[in-house]
């Protein structure tokens, strides 16, 4: 059985947001053309999706082509809309949040859900982690900065305290790039900008004792953990060069923290998933594709079908990883 944990997915149609709130550079749709979705933020135009972007049905006869039985679905990261006031932040996760349930309940054996929550009002984002757990979804995608507020900063903690405590996984994924408007040129951040945004949240989870204090959080994190792992040595040797910047409020090494996270498997390249899986372990490594867009891995992971990675490896990322990241029973799939 293959799990594909990392993929997107949004309603066919989005409410006025902007209208309705009066204010915001909220995303709208506008459908123009059969099977297709101009994203529109503000007046700009965002993206155009296709509609294996919202149709259940239409995305399960895709993926089952790459031999998928089973995704992982979160929101599209820039309807994360952190931005917002909080009340209105809350309004559209509920309605995201409700879409992604309905899809949970209709298709238990295909779909699996993740909520989105206002992370910059940690009471609301835990009223509406509750309400998630409620109605079906087993964790939260949230964001690798919030409002350039790093995943460190003590507001944040409560809500990886209450995931703990509810049995909630989060996924991290990379949004709002830093440096984003220096660099808009070639796609960079997208190509520089998001990798380096997960390492962000990850040291600042690290640095900032998440992970010490809460050991019992499970975490995920995308794109095989952005640059993190390709440069834990520098990482490591600045902890322990300059521990007076580093240290300073966790005095454990970087490196002991590899292997009580999961990370994807979106690599594009063999090679470095051989790295990965050897840096954080073969336990730790999740199949993700990054349905259902471009830089993703659409081929859902043939590029591990075709390598020489021992078949129990292969199971591990394809099943195992995810059901233990998610606390979930494969049975309930079969
Ligand atoms: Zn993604």
């Amino acid at each position: 059985m293959k799990i594909d944990m990392h993929t997107h997915i949004m309603p066919e149609k989005l409410p006025r947001w902007a209208d309705k709130f009066g204010y915001g550079d909220f995303i709208h749709l506008e459908h123009n053309e059969p099977g297709y979705a101009d994203m529109i933020k503000g007046n700009k135009f965002f993206r155009r999706v296709e509609q294996n972007c919202w149709d259940p049905e239409l995305r399960i006869e895709e993926y089952a082509g790459h031999g998928t039985q089973v995704q992982v679905i979160c929101t599209i990261p820039v309807l994360f809309s952190y931005w917002a006031k909080p009340e209105h932040t809350l309004e559209v996760s509920e309605y995201l949040n409700d879409h992604i349930a309905d899809i949970v309940e209709k298709y238990p054996k295909n779909y699996i859900g993740l909520g989105t929550v206002p992370m910059q009002d940690t009471d609301l984002a835990i009223k509406e982690l509750e309400r998630c757990k409620k109605i079906g979804l087993v964790g939260i995608q949230i964001g690798s900065n919030i409002n350039d507020k790093n995943l460190s900063e003590p507001q944040f903690f409560p809500i990886f305290e209450a995931c703990q405590e509810m049995g909630m996984a989060v996924f991290v994924h990379p949004w709002n790039m830093m440096g984003f408007h220096s660099m808009e040129k070639y796609w960079l951040p997208w190509l520089v900008g998001m990798p380096a945004e997960t390492s962000r949240a990850i040291c600042s989870m690290i640095f900032s004792g998440v992970f010490e204090k809460l050991p019992k959080l499970r975490c995920c994190f995308a794109h095989a953990g952005g640059s993190f792992l390709p440069t834990i040595g520098r990482i490591e040797h600045g902890f322990n060069c300059r521990p007076d910047l580093v240290a300073v409020d966790n005095p454990v090494n970087p490196r002991n923290y590899l292997g009580k996270f999961w990370v994807d498997c979106i690599t594009h390249d063999i090679k470095m998933l051989k790295y990965v899986l050897e840096t954080v372990g073969t336990n730790k490594v999740t199949l993700g594709s990054d349905y259902p867009f471009p830089l993703g891995d659409l081929t859902i992971g043939e590029f591990i079908e075709e390598s020489d990675l021992p078949a129990s490896t292969k199971e591990a990322i394809f099943c195992n990883n995810t059901l233990d990241w998610l606390n979930l029973d494969a049975d309930a799939f079969s």
